[in-house]
This record gives structure tokens, C-alpha cells and sequence, in this order.
């Protein structure tokens, strides 16, 4: 029980933080207890849970260091069933400081440890890069769920990540296995999009989940209302793409555990 998994792609504004935040929000209504893990010093997915990032007294840095336990820095979400390890600036100076610590690699998993049975999943909204906050997120989690947003140059830097989890797997964590690629900001009316889609079928094929997030204007509003897509605009696109993709992936779970 409790299943870690890291929302990674090393490119910048791909649609992890959306990915992470709306997943996690169906996936608790759905009824599994849920804890999203803010792995980024931007803070967005705090932010985007309405949480006044700059005047926490602890954050997932304090937890990473192990100066405060998970326990006492998780927050409730507006969403039942759903917590968050909050984030904000702190977490920069985590890439120098974790160095002088032994086993540097697994401070996130350490930190987890004690509370991975507390929740169905926990779900690790990473950082635009390959430093070591996502070789951590790597050695903690289970399985990786990679946002790919459907442009040209989509699979620039995949080949990148992928070699980064390949050397994760031998050296690091033997059963870390991709759970799927989402296809974020989708325009189904233009050729590019089906393009870079054929592209990407051709690199993952049957890990790709077939529900498409397209884009949508509700996606980029809700997080400024500090809210996630389900209680800003329910039947927006946006909105019903994601629950589609919440039942995709609760359905590929079921069948994975049998
Ligand atoms: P990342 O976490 O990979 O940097 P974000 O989730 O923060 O990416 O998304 C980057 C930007 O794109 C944000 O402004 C976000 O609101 C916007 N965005 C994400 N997904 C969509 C979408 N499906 N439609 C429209 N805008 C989107
Ligand atoms: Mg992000």
C-alpha cells in the first residue's frame, strides 16, 4: 500500500504542477487518500492549493532535512482525502545543502518512509531540471508519470529523462518503472499536435494514457482562486479531461494489483 509516484519532465512549463494538482484532486474524490508532495522551490502546486507559501513555518525543505517529520508539515487541501507537503523558496537551497548529508539521495524517501502507509498515494510534483531534488523524487517513488506537452521539440530532453531513470533503476531503485505519459496542452485541430503525437505513440506506446488534456483556459484560472479545476469549472474541458485521466489511471491501477 501507499504508492509514490514522481511527475517529471526536466522542460519548464509542460504541465507537471497542472498534472499533479488535478489529479491529485480527482483521484481523492474518488476516494483514495491522497498526499501531493510540492518538489519544487517555485511553489506552484502550494500556491495552487491556495496556501500562502512565504508565511509557512515548515516545509517539505524541513522534512528533506530532517528537521521536522512529514507529520507535522502536512497541510489539508480544500479537497477531502487530499493533503500537501508545501513548498516555497526554502527548497532552493536544498540541492547545496543536501550534500554534506550521507545517502543524499534518499533524504526524500527517508522522509517519506514514515508516513507511506498513512495515504493510497503520494504524488511528487517535481522541478523543471534533473539536479538531485528529482534524483530524490526518483529514488522515492514507485513509478513516473511524464507530461508531455504536444509541440513541436516535445520529445527534446525525454531521451534525457529517460536516461536519468535507466540509471536510477540500475544504481539507485531497482523497481522504479514509468507509469505513463500524459499528453498536456492538446489541440486536436492541428496537424502538429497530431504529429508530435504519432512521434511520441512510436516512444511509449502502450504507457501513453489516451485521454489528452487540451488546452483550456480554466486550467491556467483555477490555481489563482487557489483551487483546483474540479471546484472552479467542473464541465469545463479542462476539467472533465483530467477526470477522464483520474479514472484511466484508478482503472490501470486496479488492474495492475489484480
Ligand atoms: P510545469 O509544472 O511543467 O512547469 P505547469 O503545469 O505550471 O507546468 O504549466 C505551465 C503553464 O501552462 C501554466 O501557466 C499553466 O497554467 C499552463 N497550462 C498547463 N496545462 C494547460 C492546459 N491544458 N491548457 C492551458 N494552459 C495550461
Ligand atoms: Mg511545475
Amino acid at each position: 500500500m501507499g504508492k509514490i509516484i514522481a511527475f517529471s519532465n526536466q522542460k519548464g512549463g509542460v504541465g507537471k504542477t497542472t498534472t499533479a494538482i488535478n489529479l491529485a484532486a480527482y483521484v481523492a474524490l474518488a476516494g483514495k487518500k491522497v498526499l501531493l508532495v510540492d518538489f519544487d522551490p517555485q511553489g506552484n502546486a502550494t500556491s495552487g492549493y491556495g496556501i500562502e507559501k512565504n508565511t509557512l513555518n515548515a516545509t517539505v525543505y524541513d522534512a528533506l532535512m530532517g528537521d521536522s517529520s512529514v507529520r507535522d508539515v502536512v497541510l489539508k487541501t480544500v479537497i477531502d482525502n487530499l493533503w500537501i507537503l508545501p513548498s516555497n523558496s526554502d527548497l532552493a537551497g536544498a540541492e547545496v545543502d543536501l550534500v554534506s548529508i550521507p545517502a543524499r539521495e534518499s533524504a526524500l524517501k527517508r522522509a517519506l518512509s514514515g508516513i507511506k502507509n498513512d495515504f493510497d498515494y503520494i504524488f511528487i510534483d517535481c522541478p523543471p531540471s534533473l539536479g538531485l531534488l528529482t534524483l530524490n523524487a526518483m529514488v522515492a517513488c514507485d513509478s513516473v508519470i511524464i507530461p508531455i506537452q504536444s509541440e513541436f521539440f516535445a520529445l527534446e530532453g525525454v531521451t534525457q529523462l529517460l536516461n536519468t531513470f535507466k540509471i536510477v533503476k540500475q544504481r539507485l531503485n531497482p523497481k522504479i518503472e514509468i507509469n505513463g505519459v500524459v499528453l498536456t496542452m492538446y489541440d486536436m485541430r492541428t496537424t502538429l499536435s497530431k504529429q508530435v503525437t504519432a512521434e511520441i505513440y512510436k516512444y511509449f506506446s502502450n504507457k501513453i494514457y489516451t485521454v489528452p488534456v487540451p488546452r483550456n483556459i480554466k486550467l491556467v484560472e483555477s490555481p489563482s482562486f487557489g483551487v483546483p479545476v474540479v471546484l472552479h469549472a467542473p464541465r469545463s474541458n479542462g476539467a472533465l479531461a483530467y477526470q477522464a485521466l483520474a479514472k484511466q489511471f484508478l482503472e490501470r491501477e486496479e488492474r495492475a494489483n489484480g
